[in-house]
């Protein structure tokens, strides 16, 4: 089974609306013939320059988080509807930075997930294990439980508007990145998990990135393993050249 790529560049708290444009502005040309799927994830603020600079590209927009409630008390938090309104195709749900320094939980990622689906956002939803569970030999184990977690109440139907992307935590930012069997072992792991919840159609289906230091160098090898989609990029989707190599890498593996 032939499932696309996809590329998303987690910007993270990186970039005004001025650097938005210019860096858009520079991967654009770089990515425009691409077989793969190009996604650019940037902070709030600079949804609506990003989303003026991806017209007549192939670049998407995302977001990095969105409330689990449609509107309310609920102080610094946007909503799916929100960013729905302005434009907004992706957000990425359970990062492990909401989850560690936020406090979000598989039952928030949850409901994040659920209010992201119901706005009609197509969601990028993060898994992965600490160092100390991989340690445990528990990787497993807690990426199914995520996952189960994360698709409590998602319907068949809605799954062609999830990515998964694994993301060992030990791997993100840290220059560490799994290695390409790693990789691929976990992601079907995820599959497996996808395959007992909707059966193996569903599971064959769905897209799988990995996340955790994936860069112009290692990209190849990691986007050759059979369970491995595409890329959740953090530091490396902040620089033009390098971004647009990995999307080249992804190119080449279909
Ligand atoms: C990420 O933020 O999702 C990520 C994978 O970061 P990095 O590529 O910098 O490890």
């Amino acid at each position: 089974m032939s499932r696309r790529k996809v590329i998303a560049g987690n910007w993270k708290m990186n970039n005004n609306p001025e650097q938005t444009k210019t860096l858009i502005n520079e991967i654009a040309p770089l990515v425009s013939g691409s077989k793969s799927d190009v996604i650019v994830c940037v902070p709030y603020v600079d949804l609506a320059a990003a989303l003026e600079t991806v017209k007549d590209t192939n670049i998407k927009v995302g977001a990095q988080n969105c409330s689990w409630a449609v509107s309310g008390a609920f102080t610094g938090e946007v909503s799916a509807p929100m960013l729905k309104s302005i434009g907004v195709e992706y957000v990425i749900t359970g990062h492990s930075e909401r989850r560690t320094y936020f406090g979000d939980t598989d039952v928030t990622v949850r409901d994040r997930t659920r209010a992201a689906l119901d706005a009609g956002l197509k969601v990028i939803l993060c898994v992965g294990e600490y160092l100390e569970q991989r340690e445990q030999g528990v990787t497993a184990e807690v990426c199914a439980m995520q996952t189960k977690i994360a698709l409590q109440g998602v319907a068949a139907e809605e799954l062609k508007n999830i990515i998964i992307a694994y993301e060992p935590v030990w791997a993100i930012g840290t220059g560490k990145t799994a290695t390409a069997e790693q990789a691929d072992e976990v992601c079907a792991i995820i599959r497996a998990t996808v395959c007992g919840l909707y059966g193996e159609a569903a599971a064959d289906d769905m897209i799988i990135q990995y996340g955790g230091s994936m860069n112009a160098g290692n990209a190849a090898e990691l986007l050759s393993k059979p369970n491995v989609d595409g890329g959740l990029i953090g530091g490396a989707s902040l620089k033009a050249n390098d971004f647009a190599q990995i999307v080249k890498a992804a190119d080449e593996s279909l």
